[in-house]
């Protein structure tokens, strides 16, 4: 049996709750023989605050570098509204970002048929719906040079970002969207503004050449990125893969979660650049979600963004795609047999709790696999 080894960084307010769902289906795969995980745990945001006076120890950073994968909860909280900046909660992970190098953020937006009603759309538009958007996480606006305000002369204030990529950025992006369209239904819609923006011009330009070199045989559109966002709310179902930079691709993947009803949901995967002697790649999973102190410590999370954030593991850095099939079919079957968490529940109807609804996908974990 391959064994991984996996960090866990369940982190503040309900990570910790919805990831002990995932310990759960880590001990069901071992003894199933399915596929053995060596874990380490360690803290992460706020609590890694409270222990080390830093966001993430350098400990914990030598444990995510030598992980073959890490599963993350969620950070943050009133608790830390004040610490210095610089270890507020949400820095750990950027460290984790920056550090093991995750270039590339996979999240997909699956409508399950028995949540189809909850979405603001209408039930045809969005049911069976099963997209990804794969979006540039290190580069463009938000890390471009300069970014400042500065006084003019005339007392007005001057404030800029710069948008900016190279070649080399949007040929690895564009690189991991074919790779993906290929496992799935083999479309690739790379999103941009090249009607207004210069990097839009190169971005769609480096796309086409990465296609015509290298995946000929993946179907590519190119798309406005703005009319991407219409075409998401109009008739989403036309997409499979969609690419874009870093700033479309925050909108774009907020735009599609929602198609899908809950944050409680939503799984998400950040690859780094492919080890040249392994082939692995660093990566880090993690439900969109945040820490929820609203609902934290009473048992009350939706597991299921994070239990997904699991399979998504077990699908790309694992290579275990029968595992995440079943897993995936296992969710399917546990909210097709009404359970419902509150976030997902109907009003007036009986929720469940973060670990019935966990206990419920092993359930039909062991059905399934009967
Ligand atoms: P949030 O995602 O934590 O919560 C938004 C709303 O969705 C809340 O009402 C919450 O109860 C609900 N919700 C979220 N996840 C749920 C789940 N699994 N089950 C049921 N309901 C769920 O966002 P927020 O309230 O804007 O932020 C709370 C804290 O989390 C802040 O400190 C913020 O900085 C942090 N945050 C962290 C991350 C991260 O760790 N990656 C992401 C977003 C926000």
């Amino acid at each position: 049996m391959a064994s991984y080894k996996l960090l866990l960084l369940p982190g503040d307010g309900i990570g910790p709750e919805v990831m002990r769902e995932v310990e759960k289906l880590i001990a069901w795969f071992r003894a199933q023989g399915i596929a053995g995980f060596e874990t380490e745990t360690d803290l992460v945001g706020g609590a890694a605050y409270d222990a080390h006076k830093v966001a993430i120890s350098d400990e914990a950073m030598r444990r995510a570098q030598e992980a073959d994968a890490v599963l993350f909860g969620a950070v943050g909280g009133p608790k830390w509204a004040d610490v210095p900046y610089e270890h507020r909660p949400e820095a750990g992970l950027l460290r984790l970002r920056k550090e093991l190098g995750l270039f590339a953020n996979l999240r997909p937006a699956i409508c399950y048929p028995a949540l189809a009603d909850a979405s603001s759309l209408k039930r045809e538009v969005v049911e069976g719906l099963d997209i990804v958007i794969v979006r540039e996480l290190t580069g463009g606006v938000y890390f471009g040079e300069p970014k400042e305000i500065v006084t003019l002369e005339n007392g007005q204030r001057r404030a800029v970002d710069t948008q900016l990529y190279t070649t080399g950025e949007i040929e690895r992006i564009a690189r991991v969207a074919f790779e993906l369209a290929k496992k799935r239904r083999n479309k690739v819609s790379s999103a941009e503004k090249h009607n207004v923006m210069k990097s839009g011009v190169l971005w769609k330009q480096v796309v086409t050449q990465v296609h015509q070199a290298e995946y000929p045989e993946v179907e590519l559109e190119h798309v406005l990125a703005d009319n991407c966002g219409m075409q998401l709310v109009r008739w989403p179902k036309q997409y499979d893969v969609i690419v874009c930079d870093n700033l479309f691709g925050d909108i774009l993947s907020d735009v599609a979660a929602m198609l899908t009803g809950s944050l409680g949901m939503l799984p998400s995967a950040s690859l780094g650049a492919e080890d040249a002697k392994t082939g692995q790649r660093k990566a880090l999973y993690e439900p969109v979600h945040g820490s929820a102190p609203d609902i934290a410590g009473r048992g009350l999370a939706n597991p299921i963004a994070m239990i997904g954030s699991f399979g998504m593991a077990l699908r790309y850095s694992f290579g275990l795609t029968d595992a995440a099939d079943l897993l995936e079919r296992a969710i399917t079957e546990a909210l097709a047999s009404g359970l419902r968490t509150k976030d997902i529940a109907a009003p007036g109807t009986n929720a469940v709790g973060t670990s019935e609804m966990g206990d419920a996908v092993i359930r039909e974990l062991e059905r399934l696999s009967r």
